[in-house]
């Protein structure tokens, strides 16, 4: 059984790096402009539109199982309960839209991926950036080039470096923000190790061999990843000028040694032996 987290607020998971990217995000002069384009082309409806084209809706009648899980992680969480849908596409992955209608996404291979207490934990995830106030920012910056054009030919005139300043401020963003949606998935599916064999799976993804893969070996992996040598740590700030300027994600093996960070931190258990709903 899990808890239900009742009057749990984004501010008792918001991971640190999350708060300070987010703030930097909204003092850049350009942000008013942006989000104004992002509303003034109706592009939050014309994506919710379009996936409602290329999905399917799941409900007490299609995807009956998902569709409990995902009550369920609505309820353990205390967020009011998003639409839910499915689509085809052999990349295991799930994402969140919507500003106004906010809806979640899962991808067919992820569900085939993951076992069914991991997907409470995917979901979770995704409601953590809802709940965290993540989505008008998450859906300017899947559209950020276009709206960087329209806004810098019409108004500010903004050159290329401009542009990848603003870019890379939401890379960061983008990148830390994960963090804080990983602890919401670690809220709602209550097991430090179901959060991290989700990591591992989505990292090896489906094979025939799967029965074979060791979690203790992929944490340990992890950690070896942060506590490399002076001359690697050269090599990891080039990857990252090459890579990680790019990503929206961080590497799962830092999710992973993150998330297990959080948990032993004593974060978690503050959480989950709290009584919220006291509080409001
Ligand atoms: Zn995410």
């Amino acid at each position: 059984m899990r808890k239900h987290l009742i009057g749990l607020q984004a501010s008792h998971f918001v991971s640190e790096t999350d708060r300070k990217a987010l703030e930097a995000l909204k003092k850049l002069p350009v942000l008013p402009m942006l989000v104004q384009k992002f509303y003034e082309h109706g592009l939050d409806r014309w994506m919710y539109v379009h996936n409602m084209a290329m999905s399917v809706r799941c409900g007490p009648k299609q995807f009956k199982t998902i569709y409990e899980i995902h009550r369920e992680c609505c309820a353990i969480l205390d967020v009011p309960e998003p639409e839910l849908y499915v689509s085809s596409n052999p990349f295991p992955n799930a994402f969140t839209g919507g500003v106004e209608r906010p809806y979640i996404v899962l991808r067919s291979s992820i569900l085939d991926t993951l076992t069914d207490d991991q997907i409470f934990d995917v979901i979770g995830h995704e409601l953590g950036h809802i709940k965290a106030g993540h989505v008008l920012y998450q859906s300017i910056a899947d559209c950020l080039k276009p709206l960087l054009e329209m806004v810098g030919r019409r108004t500010l005139g903004l050159g290329d470096i401009a542009s990848i300043g603003i870019l890379a401020a939401f890379r960061e963003w983008s990148r830390q923000a994960e963090f804080t949606a990983d602890r919401a998935g670690l809220l709602a599916c209550q097991n430090l190790e179901t959060a991290m064999g989700g990591n591992l799976a989505l990292s090896a993804g489906p094979s025939r061999f799967s029965h074979e893969v060791n979690l203790d070996a992929y944490v340990d992996q992890a950690r070896a990843y942060q506590e490399m040598s002076p001359a690697d740590n050269f090599g990891k700030a080039i990857w990252f000028f090459m890579y990680g300027f790019a990503a929206t994600h961080p590497m799962p093996v830092s999710r992973t040694k993150e998330i297990e960070r959080w948990y032993l931190s004593g974060a978690y258990d503050n959480i989950i032996n709290a009584d919220f709903s006291k509080a409001s």
